[in-house]
């Protein structure tokens, strides 16, 4: 399988290729050069399918010869180690919960995916390769948590010291070993900054092999198509496929969605499930794209005022913006109405949303009501003790915490503190060689 950018100035690339370089030259995002179909007979015999071999045959055509099959599945096995459950709320509402790897949220199975296919590339080169990224919060502890202990891999994440919630910092400055917390001095836009300039410097990158993690990635994208196959796998109702209402924010996971469903996924329709962050709600109405300044809220992992995967949704419909209209639907749901919900469900039915699961579960409601035959799934994309001090004044009661937070909560934190000085960066770099 190639890849191509879709600013079309770059040549394509296979998924080896497309993966370490993360972003084109071009500065576009990469792009399969075909969307593989499966037959309905995969999906008739799905539920006996065991969820890694169901896995495998989703991505296996996307990466080719990028690695070879007994590998792949070793890379599969060690992403999906944890359980993605459908719950079922009520007879017509579904919670799919996202929320059961490492780091409590849906950014799990994409830096496992990538972080093991990385290791392999390592080895094959036979060169150390050193992951960069800056994280504002959840990405950071996702990609540390994934790539700790791979071969190979050298992890540096830079994070605004003082600016991510105690957790977050936890999960990104406890592990050790190959994973190097920078802590810095600074704002997310300046910790962004550092990590640009790294990439631009000719000289660092003649003697290191620098690669990002960032979720435009095709090695965090594509696997989150995992999520939604094992979705339909247990999906109670087959003669009636589901709605499904997806929190979005950079518009990569329901993008991957999109693109299982391009495969021949059953899905009766989409909803992007955007907080007051509305470009794409807004786009759907008026027809006109219009990047907007980010807006601060309690869904925050969605505070998101140009999406970056949101070209790649175009693409799937080759930019037929009134077929697209006829599978997604996208609302904008405000903090209010948020911990409204939050508050409602728990008294419903006992089950504890977390901020951005509500903005899900309420876009889901709402398109419900337009036929009574319609039934769906939102998606929890974290665990609600990552938001406690929302969600608890609202449910009046404490989140008992998984094993997983507890288990980075006592840790001691170890970081390098830096001031936003570049020349700080790469001497740090170049000592990793
Ligand atoms: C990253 C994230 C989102 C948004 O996902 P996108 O792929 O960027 O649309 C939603 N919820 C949580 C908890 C997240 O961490």
């Amino acid at each position: 399988m190639q890849y191509y950018s879709l600013n079309g100035q770059s040549p394509p690339l296979d998924f080896k290729e497309a993966a370490i370089r993360g972003q084109a030259p071009d500065k576009g995002l990469y792009f399969p050069e075909h969307i593989p179909v499966f037959d309905s007979s995969f999906f008739h015999g799905i539920e006996k399918m065991d969820d890694r071999e169901i896995a495998y045959q989703v991505i296996q055509p996307y990466v080719g010869e990028s690695i070879p099959g007994k590998v792949l599945k070793r890379v599969i096995s060690e992403t999906i180690n944890f359980p993605i459950p459908l719950v079922k709320l009520s007879e017509k509402i579904f919670s799919l919960e996202m929320f059961h790897g490492p780091t409590l949220a849906f950014k799990d199975v994409g830096a496992r995916f990538m972080s093991r296919c990385f290791g392999y590339f390592s080895k094959e080169r036979n060169q150390k390769l050193v992951v960069l990224v800056a994280t504002s919060g959840d990405t950071g502890g996702a990609v540390a948590n994934g790539f700790y202990d791979v071969n190979g891999v050298e992890v540096v994440i830079l994070y605004p010291s003082g600016k991510v919630s105690s957790v977050q910092e936890k999960q990104l400055t406890t592990l050790g070993k190959n994973i190097h917390a920078l802590e810095v001095n600074g704002n997310f836009d300046q910790c962004q900054q550092l990590v640009k300039q790294a990439f631009a410097d000719v000289e660092l990158n003649a003697n290191l092999f620098l690669t990002s993690a960032n979720s435009i990635n095709v090695a965090r994208w594509l696997p989150q198509q995992f999520y939604y196959f094992l979705a339909y796998k247990q999906w109670p109702d087959k003669k009636h496929p589901p709605v499904i209402s997806i929190p979005s924010g950079n518009f990569g996971n329901i993008c991957a969605a999109i693109l299982a469903h391009a495969s021949g996924l059953p899905v009766q329709h989409f909803i992007a499930a955007c907080n007051v962050n509305d470009v794409v709600p807004e786009f759907l109405k008026t027809g006109e794209y219009r990047p907007k300044t980010t807006i601060a809220t309690i869904s925050n992992a969605m505070d998101v005022g140009d999406p970056n995967n949101f070209v790649r949704i175009l693409e799937i419909f080759e930019e037929d913006i009134s077929e697209l209209k006829r599978i997604l639907s996208a609302y904008s749901i405000t903090d209010d109405e948020t911990k409204t919900t939050i508050k409602k469900i728990y008294k419903q039915y006992h089950y504890v949303l977390d901020p951005h699961g509500a903005v899900g579960y309420l876009c889901l409601e709402r398109f419900l009501k337009k036929d009574r035959e319609l039934k769906g799934i939102f998606v929890e994309t974290a665990h609600p003790v990552k938001f406690y001090d929302v969600v608890e004044p609202l449910i009046g009661a404490k989140i008992p915490l998984p094993p997983a937070v507890e288990n980075v909560i006592d840790k001691f934190k170890v970081t390098t503190k830096m001031d936003v000085d570049y020349n700080f960066l790469r001497d740090f770099l170049f000592q990793l060689k």
